[in-house]
């Protein structure tokens, strides 16, 4: 092999993706886990390095199973929308009817993001849509500690890509991720935040909305704040 052949953070991924392998292949026979432990080696697993666009990221995924999320999920869910989108929501995972369909907000909770999008004077297809955890939690439990910290590399590589004006987290979990703290949404939303230097506004998940009509007055007062942002127009009412 000549120099020109070694190829170091391939063949480094390479072990990492034969030693992840061989480790859940030993915890399914009942064999003792091996000594590095199962978050450091989906970490360096599914850590991205750069990818030239959104395909070459999702091909990269593949049929993920680099946490536990990868083996009850019937979809992989992605993300979707403009790769060239100012603005990025991020919810917190897919839920029955995204996890069916494979596309992100599809559900109930899903046609009222659509509407608040509409009222925006936007289009699904001109913003983009995604989830911190791509695989549907059990039950639709929220994710877990360890789940979110495999999956959100990707999340992040996608911000990357994308480069929006503003992101805005729909939902305690999406919010308390991206900021790196327990977050209060009842107390803290409709503030700025930052998150790799792109401004955040986090505001209530559509499905909080389903349970909760009368907190529609605020998120809609958040999506103003975003809208007063990226220079769109903003009406009153939605
Ligand atoms: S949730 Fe993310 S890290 Fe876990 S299996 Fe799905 S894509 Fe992979």
């Amino acid at each position: 092999m000549g120099e020109q052949d070694f190829k170091p953070v391939e063949e480094f991924r390479e072990i990492v993706s034969h030693l992840r392998k061989l480790m859940v292949a030993n915890m399914e026979m009942g064999l003792e886990a091996p000594r590095l432990s199962t978050s450091a080696l989906n970490y360096l697993d599914s850590r991205p390095s750069g990818f030239a666009s959104l395909e070459d990221l999702r091909k990269y995924i593949g049929d993920c199973k680099r946490c536990k999320l990868g083996y009850g999920r019937t979809n992989l869910v992605f993300g979707e929308g403009s790769p060239e989108a100012q603005l990025v929501f991020v919810g917190e995972g897919p839920g029955r009817e995204e996890d069916q369909a494979g596309q992100p907000f599809v559900g109930e909770a899903g046609r009222l993001l659509t509407k608040i999008i509409k009222a925006m004077g936007l289009s699904r297809e001109e913003v983009y849509i995604c989830n911190v955890v791509k695989c549907r939690p059990p039950k639709n439990r929220d994710p877990e500690e360890d789940e979110i910290e495999t999956c959100l590399p990707f999340l992040k590589e996608q911000l990357n890509l994308v480069q929006p004006q503003v992101i805005c987290t729909l939902g305690r979990i999406a919010a308390q991720t991206l900021l790196g703290r327990e977050f209060k949404i009842t107390r803290e939303r409709g503030r700025w935040h930052s998150f790799m230097d792109i401004p955040l506004m986090p505001t209530y998940h559509p499905a909080y909305l389903l349970r909760n009509p009368s907190a529609k007055r605020q998120v809609w007062d958040d999506i103003q704040k975003i809208m007063k942002h990226m220079g769109l127009e903003v009406k009153k009412d939605a």
